[in-house]
This record gives structure tokens, C-alpha cells and sequence, in this order.
């Protein structure tokens, strides 16, 4: 049995991995397991490809891993769950950037080659191109090192128009001579740049779905470099990433109500700075004790958590809530929108962090129809997605969006810090309704005094 047999047969296994890898990974009870299997999957695939007989020099490939390693380590170490977003992307624009890096070598040490390996060469030097530098603006949005809403300005369309057309025309001139490196090079910039012009246009709500296509870009790209190279394991992977990614988008884009297209090229969350009515709203806040007279009598209760609650880390405070509710006789449940928080599942992971039983989760169309049923809603740091101004009115950057339709509960408790706007950035007209009360200050805090007015009560 030569070696090269025994390496593949190790990528099959690699990939089986893989697969079960992603399986486990679609609850968050069997996640663990699955990150487990596909780190397997993973180790054994890098293993073999060291031991396949094609790596001579395994000095730079050491100092590779041990660099990528310490980082990897240092930066999962010291990452707060509230960052995993914004890594996400920067992980999304590594992988890209990688496979950037091994087309490019393999372009400069062996050329295009024929003509099937030439188109993949050129797609994927695009794909990773917009890929890392798409990846690395969406990090600055999520980050907020960047500007969260859409950048716009005159002749956007034209720029992005040029930089399509010149991409496809030195496209084309590459695949009929490969042997041009300054095309390879100029595709290479052009694609940086439309990888930029690609994403800043797009912002405020919409960025979840932005995200998962660039999941989706970054196993495509994976896919086209193991073409490049030749490696099986690498067009497994990549497709299941890529294929992944756009079944992701296609969710969010439903949860969202929009297409694909219209999220790429619509600049939808332009943000319009509505003027007011001119009549001043006022938002009527309520202390935690009265809250709390509130809640005692409450037969039934929603929870609606967003992205606060991760900030907040307030969690572990609202199991206990929910606990003390249900010994009072109260019926809880917990409302999740698709895009509740940053990142697909944000909600769901906290929840189960918390141990807070998967029955007592319900999916946004679930919950809605009982909403009129029930007595009080408690927002725990969500806001874009229970505005109602998504429902009705046509001039909101989140028009069509579906909500969670907290404002249809007899009471509705908002438990933020302050007035301010979510991550899309316009104003929310519920806390203004007249069953909204607000409760100032932050998520944990404001739970825990709850808890412990339960507490006291019933000691
Ligand atoms: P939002 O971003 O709309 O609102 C979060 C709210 O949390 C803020 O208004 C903030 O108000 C409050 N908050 C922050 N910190 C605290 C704290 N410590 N205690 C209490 N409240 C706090 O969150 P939603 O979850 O409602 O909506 C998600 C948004 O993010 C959507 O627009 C979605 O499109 C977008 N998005 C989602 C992604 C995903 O995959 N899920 C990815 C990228 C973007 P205040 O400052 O007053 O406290």
C-alpha cells in the first residue's frame, strides 16, 4: 500500500468527520461533540497531508502551525462569547486569505497548468480576494470599529459596475494566456478592492446574512484551491462549507423577508434618519419592585432575549427568573427570532449555557399566535427585532423584516440601559406604546433584583 493510497483513504475519514461533525453541530446538546469530531477530522487530514510524501521542507510548515497555533489558542482564550461574531468573520477572511496564498504559490511555482485549472485558478483568487477583504470590513462593522449602518456615496453603482467589468475582461485575457503574472495580479487587487465596495454598502440588519455568504465565499474558495492543488479533502470540505453557507443564507434571508440579491446589491439599511412628528414621546419607566407586584400575578410570560442579554451575560440570572415564575403557578417560554443577538443560534447558545430547557424555546412563527394570550413579555436587551414598525410602516429600513410580536402581550417589560438604538441604528417605536414599560439599567442587574424580590417574597 503506497503512502499517497493511505493518505487519501485517511481524507475519506477526514470527511466522514466532518460530516458527522456538522451533524452534531445543528443542536446545541450534541455541539460539543461535533466540534470534537470535526477537530479530529481535521488533525488527521493535516497529518496526512505531512506524512503524503509531498512536503520536503517542514521547517516553515512548523513555524506555520506553531504561530497559528499560539495565536488560535490565545485569541479563543481571550475572546468574549459577545466577540464570536465579529471572529467569526475574521476567521471567514483568514481561511480566504490562506487559500489566496496557496493558489498564488502554486500559480508562481507551477504555473496555470490546462485550461479546466486556470478557470479554477481565476475564480478562485477572486472569490478569495472579496472574500478576505468583504470578511475583514464586516469584523469592522460587527467590531464597531467601523461604521455599523450602509456607507453610500454618488456613483457607488458605477464603481462596483467597473470593477465587475474589469475583473470579467482580465478574466478572460488571463484564461487565454495564463502566463500574464501582471493580469493575475491586477485580478488579485481589483478583487481586494470589490470585496470592499461589496460590503460596505450593506449594514444595519442586514448584516446576518452577509456573513453567512461570506461562510459560503470562503468554503467556495477552499473548494476551487483544492482544484488548484489537486486535494481531494480540500474540495470535500470546501463544498460542505460552501453548500452550508448558502442553505444558512437562504434561512436568514427568509427570517429577514428579503432575497439575496436585494441584500447584496439593494443597500437596504440605508439608514434614513427619521425626522419626528414633531410631538415629543415620552417612554413611561417602572421600577423593578412594581415590575415585580406585575409579574407575581402573571399567568403567562414571554422572555424575548437579544443582544443585551449576551452583553449582559444575563443568562444564568434569567433562568432563575424563569424558575421563580413557574413555582408561582406562571407558564414561561422563551421567544427566539433568527437574528436575535450577532451571530446564527446566538440566543440558543446562551439559553443552553443556562440550561434553560430546549421545550420552553420557541421558534418566532411558534410564539407570535400566542402573544395576544399573554399577560407579559419581558425584552431582555432585544430591540430591532420586536420594533413594530417592521409590520407597518414603509419608510422603516426594516419594513418586512418578520418580528417577535412583543407589543401584542397585555404588558410588555423592556429591559435596556437606555433610549439608545439597536444595531440597526433607528429608533423603536414599542417602548413608547402605552402597555410598554421601560426598566432602566442593565440586563443582569435588573434580573437579578427581580430574583431577589421573588426571593423575599416567598422566603
Ligand atoms: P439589537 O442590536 O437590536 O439591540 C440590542 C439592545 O441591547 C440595544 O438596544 C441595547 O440598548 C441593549 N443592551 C446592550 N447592552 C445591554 C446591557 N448590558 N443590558 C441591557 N441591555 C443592553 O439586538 P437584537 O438582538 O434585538 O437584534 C439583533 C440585530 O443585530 C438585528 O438588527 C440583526 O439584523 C443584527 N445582526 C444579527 C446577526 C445574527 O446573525 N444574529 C449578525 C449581525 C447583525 P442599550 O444600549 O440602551 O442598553
Amino acid at each position: 500500500m503506497n503512502i499517497e493510497f493511505l493518505a487519501n483513504f485517511v481524507y475519506i475519514i477526514s470527511s466522514i468527520l466532518f460530516a458527522f461533525g456538522l451533524k452534531f453541530l445543528g443542536s446545541p446538546v450534541s455541539a460539543r461533540k461535533g466540534n470534537i469530531l470535526s477537530a479530529s477530522g481535521m488533525l488527521l487530514a493535516v497529518l496526512a497531508t505531512l506524512a503524503s510524501g509531498h512536503i520536503i521542507n517542514f521547517q516553515w510548515i512548523l513555524i506555520g502551525i506553531i504561530i497559528g497555533a499560539g495565536l488560535g489558542a490565545l485569541v479563543a482564550f481571550k475572546a468574549a462569547m459577545t466577540q464570536m461574531p465579529e471572529m467569526i468573520a475574521l476567521l471567514h477572511g483568514c481561511g480566504a486569505l490562506a487559500s489566496v496564498f496557496v493558489d498564488w504559490t502554486a500559480y508562481a511555482v507551477h504555473g496555470a497548468g490546462d485550461l479546466t485549472n486556470t478557470i479554477t485558478l481565476y475564480l478562485s483568487i477572486v472569490i478569495g480576494g472579496l472574500t478576505f477583504t468583504g470578511s475583514g470590513i464586516a469584523w469592522g462593522k460587527l467590531s464597531e470599529r467601523l461604521p455599523g449602518k450602509p456607507v453610500l456615496f454618488a456613483g457607488q453603482r458605477l464603481v462596483n459596475t467597473g470593477l465587475i467589468a474589469s475583473i470579467l475582461i482580465l478574466g478572460a485575457l488571463f484564461i487565454l494566456n495564463p502566463s500574464q503574472y501582471n493580469v493575475f495580479l491586477v485580478i488579485l487587487v481589483l478583487s481586494l478592492f470589490f470585496g470592499i465596495f461589496l460590503v460596505i454598502p450593506i449594514g444595519g440588519a442586514d448584516m446576518p446574512v452577509v456573513i453567512s455568504v461570506l461562510n459560503s465565499y470562503s468554503g467556495v474558495v477552499a473548494c476551487t484551491t483544492g482544484f488548484v492543488i489537486h486535494n481531494t479533502l480540500l474540495i470535500v470540505v470546501g463544498s460542505i462549507v460552501g453548500a452550508n453557507g448558502i442553505i444558512l443564507s437562504i434561512i436568514m434571508c427568509k427570517a429577514m423577508n428579503r432575497s439575496i440579491t436585494n441584500v447584496l446589491f439593494g443597500s437596504f439599511g440605508a439608514v434614513v434618519k427619521k425626522q419626528g412628528s414633531g410631538e415629543k414621546k415620552e417612554a413611561k419607566a417602572i421600577s423593578v419592585e412594581d415590575a415585580f407586584l406585575i409579574l407575581e400575578n402573571a399567568k403567562s410570560v414571554v422572555i424575548i432575549p437579544g443582544y443585551g442579554l449576551a452583553v449582559a451575560q444575563a443568562q444564568h440570572a434569567v433562568r432563575e427568573l424563569g424558575e421563580f415564575l413557574e413555582k408561582n403557578g406562571c407558564d414561561v417560554k422563551y421567544a427566539i427570532h433568527p437574528v436575535a443577538g450577532r451571530m446564527p443560534g446566538h440566543m440558543n447558545v446562551l439559553l443552553a449555557e443556562a440550561n434553560i430547557s430546549y421545550d420552553q424555546l420557541m421558534e418566532m412563527d411558534a410564539i407570535n399566535p400566542l402573544m395576544e394570550n399573554t399577560d407579559v413579555t419581558i425584552i431582555i436587551g432585544a430591540n430591532d427585532v420586536v420594533n413594530p414598525a417592521a409590520r407597518h410602516d414603509k419608510s422603516s429600513p426594516i419594513y418586512g423584516m418578520p418580528i417577535i410580536n412583543a407589543d401584542k402581550a397585555k404588558t410588555v417589560f423592556v429591559l435596556k440601559r437606555s433610549m439608545a438604538t439597536g444595531f440597526a441604528g433607528i429608533e423603536n417605536e414599542l417602548f413608547y406604546y402605552e402597555n410598554t414599560r421601560m426598566i432602566f439599567g442593565d440586563a443582569k442587574q435588573t434580573v437579578q433584583a427581580l430574583v431577589a424580590e421573588f426571593k423575599s417574597s416567598h422566603l
